[in-house]
């Protein structure tokens, strides 16, 4: 029975970083999976994060003061607002000249993760 438990979790888990483009934190994840599940730690949130992250269907994103997590695994990059923290996804209407000019070095990319600083577009005023 505690396997059921266990998958229920994972699913619900997956479903809730699945849900939102907002790239939370660990934390947030814990408070919704809180809703459903009362008793779920915080450890048994970080082990489905790091669960989903070696199966590949979620990746681990580094900010200045925080680890978020994006359960959308298509070729895409980020802007990090400074000021309201906001992990914005980017989709390159084209190949980026970067991973042209890396493959044109002989290498080959699996995927990349690549992110840019600075201020969006409601905290710049613009
Ligand atoms: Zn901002
Ligand atoms: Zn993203």
């Amino acid at each position: 029975m505690a396997n059921t438990k266990h998958s229920k979790q994972r699913d619900a888990l997956i479903a809730i970083l699945q849900s939102t483009d907002t790239h939370p934190t660990a934390e947030w994840v814990y408070e919704k999976m809180r809703e459903q599940f009362p008793n779920v730690s915080l450890a048994t949130v970080y082990r489905n994060l790091k669960h989903m992250i070696e199966i590949g269907i979620a990746r681990e994103l580094y900010t200045d003061n925080s680890s978020r997590f994006d359960a959308n695994m298509s070729d895409h990059y980020h802007f990090v607002c400074r000021k309201c923290n906001r992990l914005i996804d980017i989709f390159p209407d084209e190949e980026l000249c970067e991973t042209k000019k890396i493959k044109s070095m002989g290498f080959e990319i699996d995927r990349y993760d690549l992110s840019m600083y600075g201020l969006c577009k409601d905290c710049s005023g613009k």
